[in-house]
């Protein structure tokens, strides 16, 4: 797993597995600059210390075991108070896997994530399942998703007093958000944007609602100095723009040309050819 630091409130853990992104979101914390004292000695809070007001939020999971395991002490090494919330951008099951860590902690969703957990009560724990059984993983407890919290979406969330944005997505799946720390200048798209991967049409995935989803997307990327994809490397507004546009270039000619359509440049290996083929069985099913 590699972390990254975006932001003194903003860690980007990636897991080895799938280059899934799970995002740790501190709020709350005082920005104390005070001057160095006579002996050049700057006061800093204890490596868990508690920033009085501060808050933590999970957002979405690194998938394996030990990554999971490790992320209490990512969170106090950091000066992150443990989590009072877990976030996924969508109910797939690579990104609610947070409960496994901290179990007890609520989970907050889109209200399209939540009556979409509600509808296939246990998908994400049978495909968890399938998946531990094709890589020998073992679990030290069963994933517990309780009953997601359902937020507004669009709307905003507090954090340790300050404000995040939640903007709908959806396209990729039936459900979904983005998540905007304007204070950090982060975006969290979930499964859109990602360097790696083309766009996918998953069960209950939309072309439209996908093309929809982008151009939603395309003025936050402004606002903002990092997009963290689902999957892949964190980008920059610039880059962002880039793979936006080639997404939409891509579903636009999936739409007309079907099988025809090409893959975007970089974005051809055979596994994206598959899901490729998929997508393209998608919109015929
Ligand atoms: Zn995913």
């Amino acid at each position: 797993m590699r972390a990254r630091a975006l932001h003194e409130d903003v860690i980007v853990l990636t897991s080895a597995l799938l280059k899934v992104n799970c995002v740790l979101l501190r709020g709350g914390v005082e920005q104390q600059r005070e001057p160095a004292g006579p002996l050049g000695v700057i006061e800093v809070p204890a490596a868990g210390g508690r920033a009085e007001g501060a808050e933590t939020f999970v957002v979405d999971s690194p998938i394996l075991p030990e990554e999971l395991e490790m992320l209490p002490s990512v969170l106090a090494q950091a000066g992150f108070p443990a989590p009072s919330g877990l976030l996924a951008t969508h109910a797939d099951w690579d990104h609610v896997l947070a409960p496994l860590a901290f179990p007890g902690t609520p989970l907050g969703c889109a209200e399209s994530t939540a009556s979409r957990l509600r509808a296939e009560p246990g998908a994400a724990q049978r495909e968890l399942r399938s998946v531990d059984e094709e890589l020998y993983l073992d679990r030290p407890r069963p994933l517990g998703l309780g009953a997601p919290q359902a937020l507004p979406v669009p709307g905003h969330l507090e954090i340790g007093g300050r404000r995040l944005e939640l903007h709908p997505t959806g396209g990729h799946t039936v459900d979904g958000m983005a998540i905007l720390a304007p204070w950090a200048g982060v975006l969290a798209v979930g499964d859109y944007l990602s360097p790696v991967e083309i766009p996918m049409l998953n069960a209950g995935g939309e072309l439209g609602a996908y093309l929809a989803t982008l151009e939603r997307l395309r003025p936050l990327l402004g606002r903002v100095e990092h997009i963290v994809p689902g999957h892949g490397d964190v980008l920059g507004s610039q880059q962002a723009a880039e793979v936006l546009e080639e997404d939409q270039a891509y579903l636009r000619a999936l739409g007309e040309r079907g099988s025809e359509a090409p893959l975007p440049q970089g974005r051809r290996s055979a596994e994206l050819r598959k899901q490729h083929a998929r997508n393209v069985e998608r919109l015929e099913g």
